[in-house]
C-alpha cells in the first residue's frame, strides 16, 4: 500500500466567507504547492469594500447578542460540535494544509489533532469564564468585576501554521463572546475558509466568523486601521507587528494582541543526557523546516562538551528525512514561499562569509520540483554574527559556547526577542535558575515544543503582547467592568 497521497487534478476555487455565506466574483490569486510547483488553489482577492461589509456583519452579530448573549454552556456546545466535525474532516484539512504550506502530511495531521484539542479546551473555557467579587468593602458597598467580550476582533494569521495558529485563537475568541473578521496569509488561506464550513455546520450563528482573503498590504493593513474593530490579534513578523501598533494609535486605540518573532535559545549543560538533548536540538530547529516562531535557533552549549554535542546534532540532522510532504514518511517538507527560500539560503551564505563552520546541511535539496533546504548546523558562531542575532525562520541552527551558568544566561538574553527557550540539564538548581532568569514566554526543561492548549502562549520583549490559549487566552478577548453596588440608605453628601 502506498503512503504517498496524490495531487489534485486541478486547482480548487474557494470563495470568501461573509455573514454566513461564501461569495465569489473577485479576481483570483492562484497558489502553487511549494513542494510540487503545481497550482492547487485559487483564492479571492477581496476588496476593501468586502472587508467593510465583513466588519459591518461582525458588528451586527455582536451588537444584537446572537452570540455574546448565549450562555457559556451554549457557546461551548457549538465549540464541541466543531471539534467533532474537525475530527471527521481531519485528513482532508491536513491535506489542504500540506498543499499550500508544504509541511509533511503526518505533521499536519498531528496539528489538526492539536486544533481539535483547542476547540475542546475553548468549550470548557466558555463555561468557566467568570469575573470576580469584592465582599470586603464594608457592609454598605459590594463590588463585582464583570468580564465582557471586547467586541469585534480582527484576526491576522501567518503562513507557517495556517490552521494551528488559527485554532489557537478562534475557539478562545468565540468562548469570550466576541465576533471576528479573519485575514489569513494570502498564500495559505484554504484551511481558514474550510473552518467556516466547520463552524457553520456546528451551529455558529451567521456573522460571527467572517473570512476576508487578500494580501497583507491591502486587506491586512485596512483591518489594522479599521476604526470599528475593537481588538486586533496579529501573529507574524515583528516589523508588521510594529505597523499594527502605529495603525491602532492612528485609528481607534484598538486593543492589540501581538505574537511576533523569536530567536530562541536552547541551552545545553554538560551534565544533560546529550543524546536526548541532541535529538531535541535537531527537532527544535528542523520541525516545520524551522519556519516556526518558537524554533530553537541558537544552540548555547557548555564548552567542555560542545564539540561532542555538535557532532551528535550534525549526525542526527543528516538522518532527518527531507522529502515530498505528501509522503507519510517525510519529516521535513518544503519551504513555504520562494521569498523565504531565498532568505534562508542568503543567511546560510552569510554565515559562511562571517566565518562560521558548516557542520551539517548548508544547501538546497533537489527533489526535481519544489523548494527544500537541508537542516543546517553552524559551529563557531559568535554573538555579533547576523546568523546569531536575526530571525532566519528556516532550518538553520547556530552554535555558541559558554563556560558558566551566568554566561549561558547572558547569551540567552542577548536578543531583542523573548518568545521561547529550552534548557537541558540533570541538575535541578541549574534548570530552575536558568528558567527564572532567561526572559521568554514559553520554557521547556529537558524537552522542547511540548505542551497543549491548556497552557498560555506568548512572548516577552519584542516577541509580543498578550497571551493566547488556556484561560488567559479567553480573558485576553474580554475587558473587565468594575461594578459598585450601594447597600441600604446612602450617607448623604448634601446635608442641612
Ligand atoms: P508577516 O509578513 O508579518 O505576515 C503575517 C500576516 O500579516 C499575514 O497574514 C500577512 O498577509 C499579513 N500582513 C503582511 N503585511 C501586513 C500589513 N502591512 N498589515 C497587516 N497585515 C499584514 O509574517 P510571515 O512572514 O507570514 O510570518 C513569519 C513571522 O511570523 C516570523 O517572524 C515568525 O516568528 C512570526 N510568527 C510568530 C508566531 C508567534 O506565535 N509568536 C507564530 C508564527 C509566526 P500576507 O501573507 O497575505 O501578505
Amino acid at each position: 500500500m502506498t503512503t504517498l497521497l496524490s495531487l489534485p487534478h486541478s486547482p480548487r476555487e474557494f470563495g470568501f466567507y461573509l455573514d454566513g455565506a461564501f461569495h465569489g466574483g473577485r479576481p483570483l490569486f492562484e497558489r502553487a504547492s511549494p513542494a510540487h510547483g503545481v497550482p492547487v488553489s485559487r483564492i479571492p482577492k477581496c476588496t476593501v469594500a468586502d472587508l467593510e461589509a465583513a466588519v459591518v456583519a461582525a458588528r451586527r452579530a455582536f451588537e444584537d447578542r446572537r452570540w455574546a448573549g448565549l450562555s457559556g454552556a451554549a457557546r461551548g456546545a457549538v465549540l464541541l460540535r466543531a471539534a467533532d466535525i474537525l475530527r471527521r474532516r481531519r485528513d482532508e484539512i491536513a491535506y489542504w494544509e500540506v498543499l499550500e504550506n508544504g509541511k509533511p502530511i503526518s505533521q499536519a495531521r498531528g496539528e489538526i489533532d492539536h486544533c481539535i484539542a483547542c476547540f475542546e479546551v475553548g468549550a470548557g473555557a466558555a463555561r468557566l469564564l467568570h469575573g470576580d467579587s469584592f465582599n470586603n468593602l464594608g457592609d454598605s458597598l459590594f463590588g463585582m468585576v464583570l468580564r465582557e467580550p471586547v467586541g469585534v476582533v480582527g484576526l491576522i494569521t501567518p503562513w507557517n501554521f495556517p490552521f494551528l495558529i488559527l485554532c489557537e485563537r478562534v475557539p478562545f475568541i468565540l468562548a469570550s463572546g466576541c465576533t471576528m473578521v479573519v485575514k489569513p496569509s494570502e498564500v495559505t488561506s484554504a484551511t481558514t475558509l474550510l473552518l467556516a464550513e466547520v463552524l457553520a455546520e456546528a451551529g455558529l450563528p451567521n456573522g460571527v466568523y467572517n473570512v476576508i482573503t487578500g494580501s497583507g498590504r491591502s486587506i491586512g493593513q485596512a483591518l489594522t486601521e479599521h476604526p470599528d474593530v475593537d481588538m486586533l490579534s496579529f501573529t507574524g513578523s515583528t516589523a508588521v507587528g510594529r505597523s499594527c501598533v502605529h495603525a491602532a494609535a492612528d485609528s481607534n486605540f484598538k486593543k492589540l494582541g501581538l505574537e511576533l518573532g523569536g530567536k530562541n535559545p536552547i541551552i545545553v549543560f554538560a551534565d544533560s543526557d546529550l543524546e536526548d538533548a541532541a535529538d531535541g536540538a535537531a527537532f527544535g530547529i528542523s520541525f516545520n523546516t524551522g519556519q516556526c516562531c518558537v524554533s530553537s535557533s541558537r544552540l548555547i552549549v557548555e564548552r567542555s562538551v560542545a564539540a561532542e554535542f555538535e557532532a551528535l546534532v550534525a549526525a542526527k540532522m543528516a538522518r532527518i528525512r527531507v522529502g515530498d510532504p505528501l509522503d507519510a514518511a517525510t519529516q521535513v517538507g518544503a519551504i513555504t514561499t520562494a521569498a523565504q527560500n531565498d532568505t534562508i539560503l542568503g543567511y546560510i551564505a552569510r554565515g559562511t562569509a562571517e566565518g562560521a563552520q558548516l557542520l551539517a546541511g548548508g544547501q538546497a535539496v533537489d527533489l526535481g520540483r519544489g523548494q527544500y533546504i537541508a537542516p543546517t548546523l553552524f559551529a563557531g558562531v559568535t554573538p555579533d554574527m547576523a546568523i546569531a542575532r536575526e530571525e532566519i525562520f528556516g532550518p538553520v541552527l547556530c552554535s555558541l559556547r559558554f563556560d558558566t551558568v551566568e554566561e549561558a544566561i547572558a547569551l540567552a538574553n542577548d536578543t531583542v526577542y523573548g518568545l521561547a527557550a529550552s534548557v537541558w540539564t540533570k541538575n535541578i538548581d541549574k534548570a530552575l535558575t536558568v528558567t527564572r532568569r532567561v526572559r521568554a514566554g514559553r520554557f521547556w526543561v529537558n524537552t522542547i515544543m511540548a505542551g497543549g492548549p491548556e497552557i498560555p502562549l506568548g512572548g516577552f520583549r519584542q516577541s509580543g503582547w498578550g497571551r493566547e490559549a488556556g484561560m488567559s487566552g479567553v480573558e485576553e478577548y474580554t475587558q473587565t467592568k468594575s461594578v459598585h453596588v450601594e447597600l441600604g440608605k446612602r450617607a448623604h453628601w448634601v446635608t442641612g
